[in-house]
């Protein structure tokens, strides 16, 4: 399979605090990645890395074989590199199905107009990446009377507007209830399935990342302490220690998992 991310020796120190100590790792198409570890291991960090908001101490990032490293969020953004943020960013003044026409507007480089025909232009492609988040009966609603987890579906058609082929997602599901936490990965792995592209994500819920990802990795004070798959990860002692020894925020459940 085609490698698409590669992460080389990348750190990032504030002071003497080493929040992203050595990492390396890569992302092969199709594959959906998993990123955990306790609050401060340094995921948020790593991820802004990849995107060109923070600058690294020392390390690279590649794509698909490009060093990105020092590349402007915007470039690496337009070098099909899309990412759902954490504190969820749509026009709440406007309906659903326009802030995706915006979306996709900016994505083919045509400067938002407010002249009478705008309200048609991309209607129909819209409303197409709508269906595919499902939520196309909700489109002329506005924004701003979204439930949380469908602002959120909102977010993710509105990064597949730019038709990424890597989409990073630092917490795509934070604030959401359980359930509705499953839905938006059962959403993103059947997106991921059907359209081959990459995926690479945090999450605290575990059933959601075992249940999901393809591969996980674990951070732990800026370092990447283990990697492999959900069962690989669920037996591995110093992953347990992590989690379990100093009692930080996750416990073992009875089947043997590890829970938030
Ligand atoms: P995570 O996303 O895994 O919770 P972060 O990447 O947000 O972790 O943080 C990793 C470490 O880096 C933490 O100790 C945090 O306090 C520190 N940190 C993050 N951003 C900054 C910053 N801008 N200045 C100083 N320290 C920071
Ligand atoms: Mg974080």
């Amino acid at each position: 399979m085609t490698e698409v991310l590669r992460v080389e020796h990348l750190s990032k120190h504030f002071g003497a605090i080493k929040a992203v100590d050595d990492v390396n790792f890569s992302l092969k198409q199709g594959e959906l990645l998993a990123m955990i570890g306790p609050n401060g291991a340094g995921k948020s960090t790593c991820f802004n890395m990849m995107m060109g908001q923070l600058k690294p101490t020392s390390g690279a990032v590649f794509l698909r074989g490009e060093n990105i490293t020092r590349l402007a969020p915007r470039v690496i953004w337009r070098k099909g590199v899309g990412r759902t943020f954490q504190i969820t960013a749509t026009y709440q003044s406007m309906t659903v199905v326009e802030n995706v026409q915006v979306a996709l507007m900016s994505h083919n480089h045509r400067i938002f107009s407010f002249r009478p025909y705008a309200h048609k232009l991309f209607r129909d492609q819209a409303l197409g990446f709508l269906e595919t988040v499902g939520m196309q009966d909700q489109a002329d609603r506005h924004a701003a009377v979204l439930a949380y987890g469908d602002l959120k579906r909102l977010e993710l058609a509105i990064a597949l507007c730019h038709e990424p082929d890597l989409l990073l997602m630092d917490e795509p599901t934070a604030g959401m209830a359980p359930k509705e936490r499953l839905a938006l990965m059962q959403l993103t792995a059947s997106i991921v399935r059907d359209r081959g592209i990459s995926v690479l994500f945090t999450e605290h819920d575990m059933d959601v990342v075992f249940g999901h990802a393809h591969r996980i990795m674990v951070l732990n004070r800026g370092r990447l302490i283990a990697e492999g798959t959900a069962a690989e990860i669920r037996n591995n002692t110093h992953v347990q220690e992590v989690y379990l020894g100093g009692g930080q925020l996750y416990k073992k459940s009875e089947e043997g998992s590890i829970n938030a």
